[in-house]
C-alpha cells in the first residue's frame, strides 16, 4: 500500500512537471521576440509607484516597459500597496498578460531580522536555521515579495571580506547542510502564500576574492573549485532551489557572469538545474570593466549564451538582445531556453492561477511584526550565542546583590545588531543590551558609554571607514567600572561595517575600544566582553587577559534580550564558531581544513627553524573552527569502532562517550572529522563529516554515534570524479575541529 502512495505520489510529481512545460511551451509560442526579451529583464524600483504616474526619469522608463510587457521580474519594490499596483499593469495592461517576479534581498528576515547568517551558523541546528528562513519567508511574501536573493552559499575563509556575515563560514559540509536547511525554510511549499523562490548565490567562487577585497579577482584551482566551492551549490540544485545568482568576480580569467564553463556546463549541464540564473546587480555591464566584453552589446551576447538567464540591472538584455539575434549573435533557441526557465517559475508558484497571491493589505498588515516572529527570532540569536571564555566563572551572572557596569556605545546601539542586509526593518529597532539587562531588575545596573566605535552612523560603506579617535567618555566610563562587581563590555563593529563593499585590512576591535578595554581593565579585571562582529575578529589581547568573552554578533530585533538571557543563565549558551578567529590579520585566510606542507611543525623537535610557520606570530588561531563552550562542562571519553576497515557497500560504526560534567543541563555539537591520509590530491588534514547536537541532564553521560561510509570519505580526485579511494584514514571525535579523541581505520577496494 505504502509502495502504491509512493509511486503515485512520484508520478503525479512527474505529470504535473510535464503538465508545466506543456503551459510555458504553448506561452513561448505566443510570444514575439521582444516580449520573451522582457521576461529576462529585471529591474530595480525603490520609489513609490503607488501615487501619480511618474512623467520622467528612471521612473517613468521602467513603468512604461513594465506596461509595455517588457520587464519580467522587479527587485526592491516595497509593500503590497507597490507590488499589487505594478502586478496589476503586468497582468492586465500587458498583450500576454504575464505576472511579475518581485525579488528582495531577505537575507536574515524582512522586518523582523534574525541574526546575521553568519551567526545563525554558529547554532549548527539545522531545524532552527530553517524556521529562521521560514520565518522570513512568511513575512517577506505577506509584503508581496515572491522571491529571495538568499541564501548565499559562498564558502568563505578570509575575514576581511564584509560579505562572510551572509554565509555559512569556511566549512563545505556544515555548508551543505545549511544551505538546504534555508532552502526548505524559504521555498516549503510553494503552492503556499508563506514561501516564496530562493536563489542560491553567487556562483561562483565570490568568496575567495585575494586578500578579502571586495569584488577581487578570484584564481582558484579545479580541485578546490570541486572539492570546497561547488558542493553546497551542487546540493542546492538537489534541495529544488528555483534560482541562481552568479557573482561579479572572475573566475580563474574569466567573470563568472559570462562563465559558459560554471553556467552551461556545470549548472545547466552536469547539474541539471532547471531553474534560472540572475545576474548580479549590474554584472552583464561589468564584462566590460573586466576587460571581457569591448562595450554593453558584446557584454550581453557574452553573457546570455554563457547562460546568465536574467539581467539585473544592466539594461543591456532589454537594449541589444533583440538585434543580437537578428543578427546572428545569439540563437533564438538560446532566448528561449531562457525565457521557459523563467516561465516555468512563475507557473510553480502559482502566479499565472493568481498573480495577486501575494498582493493582500490586510493580511499584510497582520502579518508583519506578528508576536510569532519575534519568539522566532529570539530563539535562534540565543542559540547563535557562542561562550568563547568563562575563566573564573563570571558568567552566569548572579542576579542579585551586584553592581554591573555596562560600557561602550554598542551597549546603548539599537540599530547596530540588526546588522546589514535588512532592508525592510525599521532603523533603531533592536533591543539593545543595555534593554535587555534592565529587565533584570536585582542588580545596579549603571551605564557609560566610554567610547563610540564610528563617527556618525551611515549605511554606505564609503564612509563607514572612520573609526572614532574621541576618547573623552573613557573617564566616566574608568569611575564606573572601578565601583563595579562585574563590567560588561560591549565592544565590536558598527551594524555597517560588514556586508557587501566593507572589506577591512585591520579586524582588531575599529577604532579605540582596544584602548578603553584595556583602560578599564586597569582598574577592574572583572570583564564579561560581548562582542558584536559581522566577520571574525583577531583580538589576542582579550583573548590573553580578559576573563568572560562572548560571541554575540550582530543578532537581529531581539538581540538585547538573548544577550540578557545569556548572560544571567536563563539560557545555556551552545553555539560553536563556523570561521576560524585569527589571532592576526596576517593569518588570513586561515581555516581549519589546510592541507599539510612538507614542512609541518615537529613537536618532537621544536628547534628546527625550516617548518612551515610565521616567525613573529603563532601558528596557531585563536580560536578553531567548531570552537564554543557551554555552562556545563562536556567530557568525551572512548572513542571506539565497531571494526578496523570496510568497502563499498560497507561501513563502520564510530562511538564515543559524551559526558555533563556538572550540575547544569546543556547542549553539546558533537563533530566528528576524518583524515585521509594519502590522495590522489593531497587532502585536507582534517575534514568535517558529521556533527550531532546533544541535549544531557546533569551528570547524564550517553554514547553518540556516527557511521562512517563510502559517502563520508568520497571526493573530487585526480581522476576527475567524485569517488572513494582505497587507503588509510584517521578520524577524530570531540567539540570543536581541534578534537583529540582519535582512531584509525581502513577503506579496502
Ligand atoms: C549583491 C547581491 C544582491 C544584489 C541585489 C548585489 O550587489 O551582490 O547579493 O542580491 O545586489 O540587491
Amino acid at each position: 500500500y505504502i509502495r502504491v502512495i509512493f509511486l503515485l505520489t512520484i508520478l503525479s510529481g512527474y505529470s504535473q512537471e510535464k503538465n508545466t512545460d506543456k503551459k510555458v511551451d504553448d506561452l513561448l509560442k505566443k510570444m514575439t521576440l521582444n516580449e520573451k526579451i522582457g521576461q529576462l529583464n529585471q529591474y530595480s524600483g525603490f520609489w513609490d509607484f503607488t501615487g501619480p504616474v511618474p512623467k520622467d526619469g528612471d521612473a517613468a522608463k521602467k513603468y512604461q516597459d513594465i506596461k509595455s510587457g517588457l520587464v519580467g521580474a522587479m527587485l526592491n519594490v516595497k509593500g503590497v500597496k507597490n507590488i499589487y499596483k505594478l502586478q496589476k499593469i503586468a497582468v492586465e495592461e500587458t498583450r500576454l498578460g504575464i505576472p511579475l517576479l518581485f525579488g528582495y534581498d531577505i537575507i536574515h528576515g524582512y522586518k523582523t531580522i534574525s541574526p546575521i547568517p553568519l551567526a545563525e551558523s554558529a547554532s549548527w541546528d539545522l531545524l532552527a536555521i530553517q524556521k529562521s528562513a521560514e520565518i522570513a519567508a512568511e513575512e517577506a511574501a505577506a509584503a508581496g515579495i515572491n522571491w529571495t536573493f538568499a541564501p548565499m552559499i559562498d564558502v568563505t575563509r578570509d575575514a576581511r571580506w564584509g560579505r562572510v556575515m551572509e554565509g555559512a563560514g569556511e566549512d563545505t559540509f556544515l555548508g551543505i547542510k545549511i544551505a538546504e536547511a534555508r532552502i526548505k525554510g524559504f521555498q516549503g511549499n510553494l503552492s503556499s502564500n508563506k514561501n516564496i523562490i530562493a536563489c542560491a548565490k553567487h556562483f561562483a567562487g565570490y568568496g575567495f576574492a585575494e586578500a578579502g577585497k571586495e569584488y577581487n579577482t578570484v584564481d582558484v584551482s579545479n580541485e578546490t573549485l570541486q572539492n570546497i566551492i561547488f558542493p553546497p551549490f551542487k546540493a542546492a540544485v538537489a534541495a529544488g532551489v528555483r534560482s541562481f545568482m552568479n557573482s561579479f568576480n572572475q573566475l580563474n580569467g574569466i567573470p563568472a557572469t559570462g562563465n559558459k564553463y560554471l553556467q552551461r556546463d556545470i549548472l545547466k549541464g552536469a547539474w541539471d538545474f532547471q531553474g534560472f540564473v540572475v545576474s548580479d546587480w549590474g554584472s552583464i555591464k561589468e564584462l566590460v570593466t573586466h576587460g571581457y566584453a569591448k562595450d554593453n552589446i558584446h557584454a550581453a551576447e557574452i553573457a546570455i549564451n554563457a547562460g546568465s538567464d536574467m539581467d539585473m540591472e544592466s539594461n543591456v538584455y532589454i537594449k541589444y538582445l533583440n538585434d543580437l539575434v537578428k543578427n546572428g549573435k545569439v540563437n533564438e533557441s538560446t532566448i528561449d531556453d531562457a525565457v521557459r526557465r523563467v516561465l516555468k517559475v512563475k507557473f510553480e508558484l502559482g502566479l499565472f492561477e493568481n498573480p495577486y497571491k501575494y498582493c493582500d493589505e490586510a493580511y499584510e498588515k497582520a502579518t508583519i511584526g506578528k508576536p510569532e516572529f519575534q519568539e522566532g527570532v529570539l530563539d535562534m540569536a540565543k542559540k547563535s550565542i557562542v561562550l568563547l571564555k568563562n575563566e573564573i566563572n563570571l558568567l552566569p551572572l548572579k542576579k542579585s546583590g551586584q553592581k554591573i557596569a555596562l560600557i561602550g556605545a554598542l551597549a546603548n546601539d539599537k540599530n547596530s545588531p540588526l546588522g546589514n542586509w535588512r532592508l525592510a526593518a525599521d532603523d533603531h529597532s533592536a533591543i539593545s543590551v543595555l534593554e535587555g539587562l534592565q529587565k533584570y531588575k536585582g542588580n545596579q545596573l549603571t551605564y557609560a558609554k566610554g567610547a563610540d566605535v564610528i563617527v556618525g552612523e551611515t549605511r554606505f560603506a564609503k564612509e563607514v571607514k572612520v573609526n572614532t579617535t574621541d576618547k573623552t567618555g573613557f573617564e566616566e566610563a574608568i569611575a564606573t567600572a572601578k565601583n563595579a562587581n562585574v563590567v560588561i563590555m560591549v565592544l565590536g563593529e558598527n551594524g555597517f561595517q560588514s556586508g557587501e563593499g566593507r572589506s577591512r585590512t585591520d579586524i582588531g576591535l575599529p577604532g579605540v575600544q582596544q584602548e578603553l578595554l584595556e583602560a578599564v581593565y586597569a582598574v577592574n579585571k572583572n570583564i564579561v566582553l560581548v562582542l558584536n562582529n559581522g566577520r571574525p575578529l583577531a583580538f589576542p589581547w582579550a583573548a590573553e587577559h580578559v576573563p568572560a568573552i562572548v560571541e554575540a554578533w550582530q543578532l537581529g530585533t531581539q538581540s538585547g534580550n538573548a544577550i540578557a538571557e545569556v548572560l544571567y543563565g536563563d539560557y545555556n549558551p551552545s553555539g560553536k564558531l563556523t570561521m576560524t578567529f585569527p589571532r592576526n590579520v596576517g593569518q588570513l585566510p586561515i581555516y581549519y581544513n589546510y592541507k599539510s606542507t612538507g614542512r609541518p611543525m615537529q613537536e618532537k623537535d621544536p628547534d628546527v627553524v625550516f617548518w612551515s610557520h610565521y616567525i613573529d606570530e603563532k601558528d596557531n588561531p585563536l580560536y578553531p573552527f567548531g570552537y564554543g563552550l557551554s555552562y556545563s562542562k562536556f567530557e568525551y571519553s572512548n572513542i571506539q569502532l565497531d571494526k578496523i576497515s570496510f568497502s563499498e557497500n560497507g561501513n563502520i560504526k564510530v562511538s564515543v562517550d559524551l559526558k555533563n560534567n556538572s550540575e547544569i543541563i546543556g547542549k553539546e555539537v558533537v563533530q566528528l572529522y576524518i583524515r585521509d591520509l594519502v590522495g590522489s590530491f593531497a587532502r585536507p588534514v582534517k575534514e568535517l563529516k558529521g556533527f550531532e547536537m546533544v541535549e544531557l541532564k546533569p551528570f547524564e553521560s550517553k554514547t553518540i554515534t556516527f557511521i562512517i561510509n563510502q559517502k563520508t570519505i568520497e571526493f573530487y580526485t585526480a581522476n576527475s570524479k567524485w569517488e572513494a579511494e582505497p587507503g588509510d584514514f584517521k578520524v577524530f571525535v570531540g567539540g570543536n575541529s581541534e578534537a583529540t579523541l582519535e582512531a584509525d581505520f581502513q577503506y579496502l577496494k
